[in-house]
């Protein structure tokens, strides 16, 4: 995944480019590096670890340069260590990269056999080296598209070169890369994200293209080597500044952000006066669209699940949800009454981009569910529906999955709506039902306080189970997943009805089981899975709504009920619980919450 960021000025870049780093530190956090040009001498930093670490041992240095690169990782190829650590230089090249080289290996031998030496393990150092070779003989463009052209995999590179000290080179192949515009500087970063706070002037870079980065200019070329002209966009919020406020990490800040970026997505897609859904100018007619594909990876695979259910509900389409590794290589059949939704918090997932670039290359309606809106999902499919949930920052994601579903529940509604299988009448009571959300998901916060207690004894055990039927078995998956990555214990989310063709046999004294049994369908059906779990030993802790009866049972351990709604959207207020179930058990494990271990926010390799 990893970040990059490149700074080219008139001025020491230092204190920028650590700033950065800590900005860009969501899509890696192994180790941090920077290397700096100064008096004819590249000088390089770097640290295993977190950005704070580097910029500590940069503060006992003095660091002058002018034009300089930064890098946090996310190991792919050689343990997380200093020596792994990017940038990777040689005397006169040093590169910052984010991606995978797939024949590195082969690369390296041919290199070796050069007499080039390898300090680490990583694949970027092969384009170290394979660059300094190329520069032997070649001018500095040509040097650079040979270099690229022996590559396979992906990459976004930042690279400086010390004979040439007014530059620094960028070029990218399946992984993210922009550019910033300043004032007398010109910056190279991931995401806009990162050099927000130095400028809002940006433009983005196309597979294959490459960059030449002066403090006063940037020179664009497309994969044949000819220059190319960029559009510079504009965005919003040049200083947006995302911070923890009151709470102790982003995560619990965003937990319980859910009730207004519920409310602000619904009032970006639904004229609440009308009680109407604002979906205009999608490029096709939704009458003609026959089935429907949702791709996504993880938590965003779970919010296509969830939409599965609700467009069958609503609609007559057939759905079917794919996960974008397996989507992207397989075979498929694309037929042109297909519509292809791509689902990503960062709009940057690797995976997901390839299987939207492959839809695109099929010529299929494709439709981009994400947050970032300056993303390459969002600027790649035919359409895009933002989730308007602003930065999310932990590395588990809970506002994003909240967001995820709501914009694809109200897709469904409106194409249930548009194909007739809807009434008006319960299109606008939907609406109305929805209207309320923000305030049930208030009210559900209370439940802290138990999810508190009850965490304990699912960060104690060496494994738990999370389970429900319908609308509750995605839930229930996405449960298991926050718990996985937050406390990484194992936890496996399945649906109920299936625990006694295998899974029973987990089921041991104590072992903590979650059941999901919301008031809808599935009730009482789960009611006796959870039976039968509670029958071999299961420690149960029932998730479900207030309603009139009182829900009791012989020896269940524990529940939490969230507020009362309609049966579509009970899914959004059972998540709550589940994600601080997840949250306070790694409290008391004392782990990183917002930068779980091996994770990283945005995972742009595949
Ligand atoms: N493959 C490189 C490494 O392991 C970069 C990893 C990445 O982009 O996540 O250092």
């Amino acid at each position: 995944m990893c970040g990059i960021i490149g700074i080219t000025s008139n001025k020491p870049v230092i204190t920028n480019i650590i700033s950065s780093l800590k900005k860009l530190e969501y899509r890696g956090y192994d180790s941090a590096g920077i290397a700096t040009l100064a008096k004819n001498f590249i000088d390089e930093v770097k640290c295993e670890g977190r950005v704070t670490k580097l910029e500590k041992i940069c503060s006992k240095k003095s660091i002058e340069g002018i034009i300089g690169i930064g890098h946090v990782r996310w190991a792919t190829h050689g343990v997380p260590n200093e020596v792994n650590a990017h940038p990777h230089s040689s005397e006169n090249v040093s590169v910052v990269h984010n991606g995978i080289i797939e024949n590195s290996t082969l690369l390296k031998k041919y290199l070796e056999k050069r007499g080039y030496i390898f300090k680490s393990q990583t694949d970027t150092e092969v384009i170290t080296h394979l660059l300094s070779e190329f520069l032997k003989k070649n001018k500095l463009v040509a040097a650079i598209q040979k270099t690229l052209a022996k590559l396979h995999g992906s990459y976004a590179l930042g690279i400086l070169i010390k004979n040439h000290p007014d530059i620094i080179i960028g070029a990218r192949r399946g992984s993210p890369l922009a550019v910033g515009y300043g004032h007398n500087e010109n910056y190279l970063g991931s995401d806009s994200y990162a050099l927000k706070a130095m400028t809002n002037r940006v433009s983005y870079l196309e597979d294959g293209d490459i960059c030449i980065v002066k403090k006063d200019q940037v020179d664009f070329y497309n994969s044949n080597g000819k220059k190319i002209n960029k559009k510079i966009l504009e965005l919003s919020d040049k200083n947006e500044e995302y911070q923890k406020g009151d709470f102790q990490t982003f995560m619990q800040k965003e937990i319980f952000e859910q009730p207004q970026t519920v409310k602000a997505c619904i009032n970006e897609y639904v004229d609440t006066l009308r009680d109407e859904i604002n979906i205009y100018n999608l490029p096709w007619n939704l009458k003609e669209v026959k089935s429907i594909c949702l791709i996504g990876c993880g938590t965003a695979y779970h919010a296509c699940m969830m939409a599965k259910n609700w467009i069958e509900n609503l609609t007559d389409i057939d759905v079917v949800t794919e996960i974008a590794s397996e989507f992207r290589y397989k075979k498929n059949n694309f037929k042109k009454d297909n519509l292809y939704i791509f689902v990503s918090q960062s709009g940057e997932t690797a995976d997901t981009f390839a299987a939207l670039e492959l839809c695109k290359k099929n010529k299929m309606k494709t439709l981009g569910v994400v947050n970032v809106v300056e993303s390459s999902i969002a600027r790649s499919s035919n359409f895009v529906l933002p989730i308007h949930c602003g930065s999310e920052i932990g590395v588990a994601s809970t506002k994003a999955f909240l967001g995820q579903m709501l914009v694809l529940y109200i897709f469904a509604l409106q194409i249930g709506f548009l194909q007739k299988k809807l009434k008006k009448n319960d299109y606008k009571s939907k609406i109305k039902l929805l209207k309320k959300l923000p305030e049930l998901i208030k009210k559900t916060m209370s439940v802290e306080a138990d999810v508190q207690i009850i965490a304990k004894t699912f960060a104690d055990s060496k494994g738990s189970m999370f389970l429900g039927r319908g609308l509750s078995y995605p839930i229930a998956m996405e449960g298991a997943l926050k718990l996985k990555e937050l406390c990484y214990v194992h936890a496996e989310g399945y649906p109920a009805g299936e625990m006694k063709h295998g899974p029973l046999a987990l089921i041991e004294d104590g072992m903590p089981v979650v059941i999901l049994a919301p008031r809808d369908k599935h009730y009482d059906k789960t009611l006796s899975n959870m039976q039968e779990v509670i029958a071999r030993g299961a420690k149960v802790l029932l998730i479900s709504n207030k309603g009139k009866e009182e829900i009791s049972s012989d020896n269940l351990w524990k529940k939490i009920l969230v507020e009362n709604c309609s049966d579509e959207l009970l899914p959004f207020l059972i998540t709550l619980p589940l994600q601080m179930l997840a949250l306070h058990a790694a409290k008391y494990k004392g782990y990183d919450i917002d930068k779980p271990r091996n994770l990283a926010k945005s995972v742009t390799v595949e």
